[in-house]
């Protein structure tokens, strides 16, 4: 006798065990039953060439010195590698959103409401993914890439890490628990992260009474300043509001001086994108606790610089 035809309809299953459920999303192929979304960030690299060449055209007219010729071409070897590894990342994530979507809250769907009240939820959720990237050295490992660059411009936008796409999906996998639609998620992500390519410009000096509102140049180059008073300030996606209302805004007052605060002065990407990585590596063979090698992954980025500096003035 032929063994029964599987059921094509993931809902229709009976109540499924936690190591069924990958095995059969990938037999079922639920995403084949979801709208076609445009992969957003392949359509706009056209247009981050052209506005990148453009204000290279124009601080050459300038002479603002904006750019540098190894350091441009580190942050576009650090973008093309972030886009190859996303398609690994990507649907790896995706797969993983979907298999959480199964368990959700709620029944959204593709409601036009939803998209404006997934804009508020991603924008808040990026605003506090990028807060504790800041704050614990485990992210700050992965986004320190973005900040390596002692140079602002629009390259410097494309600078993007190697791993944390692997690891920070875990903030947003409440969006789909509560019942947002995976590809939805990954759509807003997206619009997100293309917002923030303009921002990374030192020719726009203020947006006027957008400044209020909205991330804007002025507000990301203190987020991308080593002087003490921007340090892990302004974390914003799109929306500023997050800043103003859990307190790390800070406005633009004097010049930041770009790059980390101890900068590694190096255009070899393997080592932008991993250094921060081996230096967790070497802190935590070489601590004497478990307390201390626990601190050095999960405690403040500059900690050990604190530390040391503290010994040297007692
Ligand atoms: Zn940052
Ligand atoms: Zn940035």
């Amino acid at each position: 006798m032929l063994p029964q035809p599987r059921s094509r309809s993931f809902r229709k299953l009976p109540a499924l065990s936690a190591t069924q459920v990958p095995l059969d999303l990938l037999m079922d192929a639920p995403w084949k039953r979801m709208p076609q979304m445009p992969n957003l960030i392949q359509l706009a690299v056209p247009g981050f060439i052209a506005l990148l060449l453009l204000e290279a055209v124009l601080d050459a007219i300038m002479r603002r010195d904006l750019y540098q010729l190894k350091d441009t071409a580190a942050s576009l070897t650090m973008g093309t590698g972030n886009v190859i590894l996303g398609l690994v990342s990507k649907t790896m994530v995706f797969a993983i959103f979907t298999v959480v979507h199964r368990f959700a809250i709620f029944k959204i769907g593709y409601q036009w409401w939803a998209w404006i009240l997934l804009f508020f939820s991603e924008d808040f959720t990026y605003y506090w993914f990028h807060r504790t990237s800041h704050e614990c050295r485990l992210f700050w490992a992965s986004h320190v890439i973005h900040h390596s660059s002692q140079r602002y411009n629009l390259g410097t936008a494309l600078r993007q890490t190697w791993t944390g796409s692997f690891m920070s999906f875990v903030f947003w996998l409440w969006l789909p628990l509560v019942g947002f639609e995976p590809v939805m998620v990954l759509t807003m992500q997206a619009i997100s992260l293309i917002y923030q390519f303009w921002i990374h410009t030192e020719l726009i000096r203020s947006m006027g009474p957008l400044e209020w509102v909205i991330n804007t140049p002025s507000h990301h180059r203190v987020h991308h300043g080593s002087n003490q008073r921007y340090l892990d300030r302004n974390h914003a996606g799109i929306l500023i509001i997050w800043d103003r209302m859990f307190g790390t805004y800070v406005p633009e007052q004097e010049s930041p001086v770009y790059g980390l605060t101890k900068n590694i002065n190096s255009y070899n990407p393997l080592r932008i994108a991993f250094h921060e990585w081996v230096d967790i590596w070497n802190d935590v063979r070489c601590a004497p606790t478990l307390r201390l090698k626990l601190r050095y992954v999960f405690g403040r980025p500059g900690w050990k610089e604190e530390q040391t500096a503290r010994a040297a003035h007692l």
